[in-house]
């Protein structure tokens, strides 16, 4: 078997999980796209990111969709680096499974917007021009990660129950690092572990089994989940202030 066929199977494998453990994806296509240099989706482009979701994802790369003959209509589309994830990986079964993580991660994010409508046709080009903005705008420096507003309580939430369906619906166990939510998510180390979310969602997990995620999730969060939030978002609130106060009062010395 070729890398390619490789990843490829991976991939599938992927998106019948994903399918499983999130019923809001109903029958729309599901596409993972993954980098390739003469694609739409750069590894230069993609950064040192290993994953995206972006908002009509799916018409942007339309174009490249069709070409590949992978085109089934409007529906969902993540980008993975998942050619990158295996051969980086000494063992291939960890690949897949860092390939199903990200790409629940990025599916939480799509949960975590109104599903967006389908575009028209002539619209892609300019969806895509917008995309490739947002991966080339460079980040700014911000005593609080940028990280922290995209991966939200309500992203915390959702990535507990599509980890915990992923496991319970489709016998997928992940550690629930590989979604990178809560502390696992770059710069937000000081958030609580994702093992203390599942814990303070544990009730609402175990009753909301075959319901859609976003309609699982349209309640009010358990006070517990809420408090445990709070705290983390206390932590990177005063670390944010301390270093503000620090570089105000570096810049008072030397000015
Ligand atoms: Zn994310």
């Amino acid at each position: 078997m070729t890398e390619l066929e490789a990843v490829s199977e991976f991939v599938n494998r992927t998106c019948w999980v994903a399918r499983t453990a999130i019923p809001d994806l109903g029958s729309q296509p599901l596409y993972i796209v993954w980098p390739h240099d003469d694609g739409m989706v750069t590894p230069r482009l993609l950064g040192n990111r290993d994953g995206l979701y972006f908002r009509h994802l799916d018409g942007a790369l339309r174009p490249e969709l069709e070409r590949q003959g992978q085109w089934r209509g409007p529906g969902v589309c993540v980008v993975i680096n998942a050619l990158d994830i295996y051969r980086q990986a000494a063992w291939k079964p960890d690949a897949e499974r860092a390939i199903v993580g990200l790409t629940l991660h990025e599916l939480a994010h799509w949960l975590n917007v109104p599903e967006p409508k389908p575009i028209a046709p002539e619209d892609c080009s300019a969806r895509y021009e917008d995309f490739v903005r947002e991966c080339e705008r460079p980040e700014e420096a911000h005593p609080i990660p940028a990280g922290f507003w995209a991966h939200h309580r309500e992203f915390t939430r959702l990535a507990v129950h599509v980890w915990w369906r992923a496991k319970n619906s489709a016998g997928c166990y992940l550690r629930p690092e590989l979604l990178r939510f809560g502390s696992s998510v770059p710069g937000l180390e000081k958030l609580s572990e994702p093992g203390e979310y599942i814990n303070a969602l544990l009730p609402e997990l175990e009753g909301s089994h075959s319901v859609p995620l976003r309609t699982a999730v349209a309640t009010t969060a358990p006070l517990e989940f809420v408090e445990l939030w709070a705290a983390g978002e206390r932590r990177i609130m005063s670390a944010a202030l301390q270093h503000t106060i620090a570089a105000a009062r570096n810049a008072g010395e030397h000015g």
